[in-house]
């Protein structure tokens, strides 16, 4: 099989799953003070320091959670009632998380913020609280900057949360430098294990917890934690970082395939293709040809890639990231999200791109 679908989870990486599986042996509460207890807490004290030095802050500012979800969602509904400002092509994460108080911002055809909007929304009562931004998109990879944004945003007293969900691993992430105020994470994107996320908040910044009871992770999320997702997610951030090359190089696999598909079939765009993007990703749309079937075709092959579109009641919705670029929703629901990963060979480039052009030369006959 190949799999081109790591911005949807990515490979779990060999010494994740046996650091993981070694803990799943050992029994032990981390809130427990005796022996075990301890052992259990010294794991999850040293995967958080891991993601601390993953994104540049102190261990005291990260927080873990049960997925990025959750964390987008505890650091929303901090604000609640409050006015936030978010885009219009951000994960469902933000979009759907029930804050009737989200103003969407539009997007440029990159998918870039308009920071003229957001200065003006900025500008105008009520007070901003909180602005939501994401740091790399997930369909199409385009890398929006944080420190400008982050730098507009305090300039006008609000506060900015950055989903760094599809950026750490593929991009440097500095929490620190960036002057961002809080950041989610989460650890099946980058290596680790799914079920396990975490957040970032800056120093003094309010967090209004999301699930209440117990004292654990610093009392901002009670619930029993999970030891060895945690300790796993702790040594994926350090794998991620150290071999963030890979991510980098996966670049020419990218132009490649771009090149040589829209080279040989006609009517090819690539969604983002004039910023700045991670080296994994590729949006791109196939005129004609709707994305359901292509996907379909490509699975038939044994090959993975993501649709993109959410579908309900069996009818196909275009994505709201894609049409968020100005396109029509017939362009949308022709496209497709290519997505590589740290074990994607060229063999797989090969065989994809010959079974991608024989498919759509067969649905165009
Ligand atoms: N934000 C972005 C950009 C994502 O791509 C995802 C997952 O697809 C999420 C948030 C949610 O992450 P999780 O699966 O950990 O809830």
């Amino acid at each position: 099989m190949i799999y081109f679908d790591h911005n949807a989870t990515t490979a779990i990486r060999p010494e994740v799953i046996d650091l993981i599986t070694q803990i799943m042996r050992e029994t032990g509460n981390a809130s427990a003070t005796h022996g075990a207890g301890r052992r259990a807490s010294h794991h999850i004290e040293q995967a958080r320091e891991q993601v601390a030095k993953a994104v540049n802050t102190r261990p005291a500012q990260v927080i873990f959670t049960g997925c990025a979800t959750e964390s987008i969602n505890t650091i929303l509904k901090t604000f609640k009632g409050e006015r936030i400002l978010s885009c219009a092509n951000e994960h469902a994460a933000i979009l759907d998380c029930g804050q009737a108080e989200l103003e969407i911002i539009p997007v440029d055809g990159n998918g870039l913020i308009d920071m003229s909007v957001l200065e003006s929304k900025l500008q105008t009562e009520p007070k901003t609280a909180l602005v939501s931004m994401i740091h790399v998109n997930n369909e199409t990879g385009v890398i929006q900057p944080i420190q400008p944004v982050a730098d507009l945003v305090h300039k006008y007293g609000s506060l900015l949360h950055v989903d760094a969900v599809q950026a750490l691993g593929k991009i440097p992430v500095d929490f620190t430098g960036s002057g961002a105020d809080y950041m989610s994470l989460s650890a099946h994107k980058f290596g680790g294990p799914q079920g396990v996320g975490a957040f970032v908040f800056a120093a003094q910044k309010p967090i209004r917890p999301l699930l209440r009871g117990g004292k654990q992770e610093k009392r901002q999320r009670a619930g029993t934690s999970n030891v060895a997702g945690i300790a796993g997610m702790g040594l994926a951030a350090e794998m991620a970082i150290t071999n963030m090359d890979t991510y980098t190089q996966l670049a020419a696999f990218r132009d490649d395939i771009e090149t040589r598909l829209s080279d040989t079939l006609d009517g090819i765009t690539i969604n983002g293709q004039t910023a700045d993007r991670v080296g994994n990703t590729i949006s791109l749309s196939c005129q004609g040809v709707a994305n359901t079937v292509q996907v379909m075709n490509l699975d038939l092959e044994k090959i993975c890639v993501s649709v993109g579109s959410a579908c309900s009641s069996g009818v196909a919705k275009p994505s709201h990231a894609i049409t968020a670029l100005g396109v029509s929703d017939e362009y949308a629901l022709s496209t497709i999200r290519i997505s590589l990963g740290w074990n994607t060979t060229k063999d797989d480039v090969e065989t994809f791109i010959n079974a991608y052009i024989k498919i759509i030369n067969r649905l165009r006959k």
